[in-house]
C-alpha cells in the first residue's frame, strides 16, 4: 500500500439544535416505586435510557413522601407494596390538589379479574402487568408527558 494523500476527514459535526432540545425536553421526573429490586433494576435501565430523572421508593410510605415532596412529572406505581399499597398511594395523590392530573401507570403482579377496575377506580390512568414489557413501558411514558405538556400549555 503506498502512502497517498489522504483526504482529511471532515470533521464539522455539531450536536444539531433540535437534537438539544428534545433532550432537554425529556428531562423530566419520574418517581418509580417499586419494593422488587430486580423490577426496580429493569424499569430504571429503560428509563435511563430515556434520559428520564429517576427518583425511587420502595413501599407506599416512601412513595407518598417522595411525591409530596419532590412533585414528580409522572409516577410508575407498583400495586403490591409493603406498609401502604400502590391503590391507596394513588387514591390519596389524587386526593391532593398537587396530583390531580399527574400521570401515574400502575404495575400489577398479576392480572387478575376486577383488577383494572380496581386499579382504574383508585384514580390510575393507565395499567400494566408484570412481566414489563420494555417497548411497551417508555413508549406509553413518552406518550403520556407529551400529552399532559400540551394540557399545560
Ligand atoms: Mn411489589
Amino acid at each position: 500500500m503506498g502512502g497517498g494523500v489522504g483526504l482529511p476527514l471532515p470533521y464539522h459535526w455539531q450536536q444539531p439544535t433540535s437534537h438539544i432540545q428534545e433532550k432537554e425536553a425529556v428531562k423530566e421526573k419520574i418517581l418509580i416505586v417499586e419494593d422488587n429490586p430486580q423490577n426496580m433494576r429493569l424499569l430504571e435501565m429503560v428509563l435511563r435510557a430515556k434520559n428520564y430523572t429517576l427518583l425511587k421508593a420502595t413501599d407506599g410510605e416512601e412513595a407518598l413522601d417522595m411525591a409530596l415532596r419532590e412533585q414528580p412529572d409522572l409516577i410508575i406505581m407498583d400495586i403490591q407494596l409493603p406498609k401502604v399499597n400502590g391503590l391507596e398511594v394513588t387514591r390519596k395523590l389524587r386526593n391532593t390538589p398537587a396530583f390531580s392530573h399527574t400521570p401515574i401507570i400502575a404495575i400489577t403482579a398479576y392480572a387478575m379479574k376486577g383488577d383494572k377496575e380496581r386499579v382504574i377506580e383508585s384514580g390510575c390512568d393507565a395499567y400494566l402487568s408484570k412481566p414489563i414489557n420494555t417497548r411497551e413501558l417508555p413508549e406509553m411514558i413518552g406518550e403520556m408527558l407529551l400529552q399532559r405538556r400540551k394540557d399545560k400549555a
